[in-house]
């Protein structure tokens, strides 16, 4: 069985009609609209207009002033158009070569499900890897990544990418995180599994630099992170588990 084997048909009659590479390119941009700006809009206007219900949920309760809310969209939507035409400028270069598999045939679910976890687990790795080395090395830290962990804990959801646009483009987008790109590169995963993955990675991220919960409980491993850089450097805690990391208290 053909994964989303109802959506084959479709599929296959959007890759006669249209090019591989405006495909792709579409997709990418897509699933970062999908991932990233909505959401971040929504926590945005949220910000924007405080509205009285939405007080309660908000952790730390200030809300970011109207400077510090813009300057953050202003660059997460810089580093978003860069990583859109950079990666517009590979396809045009490389032309019909395209970055990920952008085949007719859907992989089936076996193979869908085997990319997806292979993608996630190297993925996370690399992560893990890139960003615990962005805070060891004092050059690299000061540069680059220091001006992500200057937006404080949790200020609004599209500060998930405010920061250096090479910090972006390994964490963030080219068009993929380099930390996703190289895994589906290297796994040969079809475009919609790693772009299935991008969307769900992509708002977790938002939710978590949003400052919103969504229960009394709720702690984001990442907003440890923006309070003690030497814990929580992996996207999710399975590293940080691994390399005693880890820490659940904020
Ligand atoms: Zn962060
Ligand atoms: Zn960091």
């Amino acid at each position: 069985m053909n994964f989303f084997s109802d959506f084959q048909p479709a599929w296959q009659s959007l890759l006669l009609e249209y090019d591989p590479s405006l495909i792709e390119w579409t997709t990418v941009c897509t699933s970062q609209l999908v991932g990233f700006l909505v959401p971040g809009l929504v926590f945005f206007l949220l910000d924007l207009l405080q509205p009285a219900w939405a007080r309660p949920w908000r952790k730390p309760a200030q809300f970011p002033t109207h400077l510090k809310l813009w300057k953050m969209v202003r660059c997460s939507t810089k580093n978003m158009l860069t990583g859109w035409a950079l990666h517009g400028l590979y396809l045009w270069c490389a032309y019909p070569r395209t970055l990920f598999v952008v085949d007719s045939q859907l992989p089936t679910w076996k193979a869908a499900v085997g990319q997806y976890i292979g993608v996630f687990l190297l993925g996370e790795g690399l992560f893990y890897v890139f960003h615990r080395m962005m805070h060891e090395n004092r050059w690299l830290y000061l540069k680059i990544h220091s001006i992500h962990h200057g937006t404080g804990v949790a200020p609004t959801g599209m500060s998930v990418w405010y920061g250096h646009v090479v910090d972006h483009f390994v964490f963030n987008g080219l068009p993929l995180a380099l930390v996703t790109l190289v895994p589906a590169i290297v796994l040969q995963a079809h475009i919609l599994v790693v772009e299935a993955l991008s969307i769900l990675a992509l708002i977790s991220g938002v939710v978590s630099h949003s400052g919103y919960y969504y229960r009394d409980k709720t702690v984001y491993d990442h907003w440890a992170h923006h309070e003690n850089s030497s814990k929580n450097l992996g996207a999710y805690a399975m590293m940080d588990v691994l390399f005693d990391s880890y820490t659940a208290s904020r």
